[in-house]
């Protein structure tokens, strides 16, 4: 389980001393310096890096970057919100030790995720990983109830030279196809090689649907793990092939048309050790709280995706019938729904059974999400909210009174639709506070201008590289 303590100046109880043996330990291995990573609001990963040396004193006291990054957007302009976005003000950094990973696919490196705090050692309400460890501390305690969560990575890869900035496919085989496993053998075995050296297990790596497309799932770990362990995962993806001479995107739309790269959100709630998605009475084995927490999740997605779709780029992937589940509907293992019910198979279904949230991308910031979802869910949970009937197909062949008629709505189809709703949904505002809401309010309305006047292979091509 991720310590759900916040940092404190001087360093959490026992941390320095850890970071001390740590970095004599990294040393001994040849690890020169240390990532500390965070992602952005708008989906970015940033980073600073301190020397292995280092390591005790960023435990004791954090390292200084500015809070203006909340409020960058893709292309490393500023935007700005009533608290945030000053060049004023800075914050500490504070590495957690317990994620701390050697870098299998960029020697020399070691990486760890960080909560940042305020100089004053206030948490910043800023930090989406903060905001995800007290929403899942807070369900714990109030609730009695814990999760397991796992994020399905989709990529594109390309050649490395990157020909005019375009994506020029590294393999030509079909989906899923043979051929584009034997044309991609050394790079995804130096994959697994480099995620199985990280401690990341991963359940299954395969050739996608798209052009040059891969997919790798992992497994399941609590909300905070499952969303670190996401930024790992994309980190090394990268990093294994940039040592191949390869390019790779991680954005929702890499072209204008066609199929994109999902981030499907896997989850399910426990009680007491005991999945609820499953040995319950209710269909499919779902217990009542496992339905209503489904439907929690279902009614609040149109205002969900200003934080699980955030990108300009997302609605060109956001289609229907490209499996990205752009209705508000469920189904059991349904491709088109945007909730799949997993049961897994009979003999594994108390561990396997899980929720699939399919309209979350890559662009998504991992803990945002996360904290979303969870504190939709829970607030269908604790309304006992009623989940409606199951749809089964493509959705999208429903005619528009049967669709009206069994509540089938269309997801937003643009940015500015979703932004349009988050401003509407108190809770899913409320899990974040309202820095960090207004946050991505301000951070969204800045890619909508960004992108103004792009047509759909302008947008894929303004992001294809940012993700
Ligand atoms: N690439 C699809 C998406 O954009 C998902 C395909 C799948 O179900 O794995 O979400
Ligand atoms: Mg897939």
């Amino acid at each position: 389980m991720t310590t759900l303590a916040d940092p404190v100046p001087g360093g959490r109880p026992g941390d320095v001393e850890r970071a001390t043996a740590l970095s004599a330990e990294l040393t001994g291995r040849g690890v020169h310096g240390v990532v500390l990573s965070y992602v952005d609001t708008a989906g970015i990963g940033r980073v600073k890096t301190v020397p292995t040396a280092k390591l005790a004193a960023a435990a004791a006291w954090g390292v200084g970057m500015s809070p203006v990054f909340d409020t960058f957007l893709a292309d490393d302009s500023i935007v700005t919100t009533d608290v945030l976005g000053s060049p004023d003000g800075d914050l500490r950094l504070y590495p957690d030790l317990d994620r701390l990973a050697v870098l299998a696919g960029q020697p020399g490196w070691a990486w760890a995720p960080v909560d940042r705090i305020t100089q004053e050692g206030e948490p910043h309400p800023g930090c989406g990983r903060t905001v995800l460890r007290r929403i899942v501390a807070d369900a714990a305690e109030r609730h009695g109830v814990t999760f397991r969560a796992a994020i399905e990575i989709e990529w594109a890869v390309g050649r490395g030279d990157r020909p005019g900035g375009a994506f020029v496919p590294a393999v030509t085989g079909p989906a899923y196809g043979a051929v584009r496993q034997v044309e991609s053998s050394d790079y995804a075995a130096d994959l697994l090689a480099a995620l199985a050296a990280q401690g990341v297990d991963v359940e299954q790596l395969h050739p996608e649907y798209a052009p040059g497309q891969f997919e790798v799932s992992v497994g399941a770990l609590d909300p905070v793990a499952a969303a670190d362990r996401s930024v790992l995962v994309r980190q090394t993806i990268r990093a294994v092939a940039i040592r191949h001479g390869l390019a790779v995107s991680f954005s929702p739309a890499v072209l204008g048309q066609g199929v994109g790269n999902g981030g499907h959100l896997h989850l399910s709630a426990w009680r007491d050790g005991v999945n609820l998605h499953s040995g319950g009475g209710r269909r499919y084995g779902m217990t009542a709280e496992a339905e209503s927490f489904t439907a929690g999740v279902l009614a609040r997605l149109p205002a969900l995706l200003a934080v699980t779709a955030p990108s300009p780029a997302s609605y060109l992937r956001l289609r229907p019938s490209q499996w990205a589940g752009v209705f508000t509907v469920w189904g059991r293992e349904t491709r088109e729904a945007a909730v799949r019910i997993v049961t897994g198979t009979t003999g594994q279904r108390e561990r396997a059974a899980n929720l699939e949230v399919k309209p979350v991308d890559l662009a998504a910031n991992p803990y945002l999400a996360l904290a979303c979802v969870i504190a939709a869910g829970l607030d269908g949970l604790t309304s006992s909210a009623a989940l409606p009937d199951e749809v089964t197909g493509d959705p999208v062949r429903l005619a528009a009174a049967e669709a009206a008629a069994r509540g089938v709505r269309r997801l937003p189809a643009s940015l500015a639709e979703s932004v349009a709703e988050f401003r509407e949904d108190e809770v899913v505002r409320a899990a974040l506070g309202p820095v960090l809401a207004d946050a991505v309010i301000a951070v969204r309305e800045g890619e909508i201008a960004a992108a103004d006047g792009l047509d759909d292979d302008g947008v894929a091509a303004a992001y294809r590289w940012k993700y």
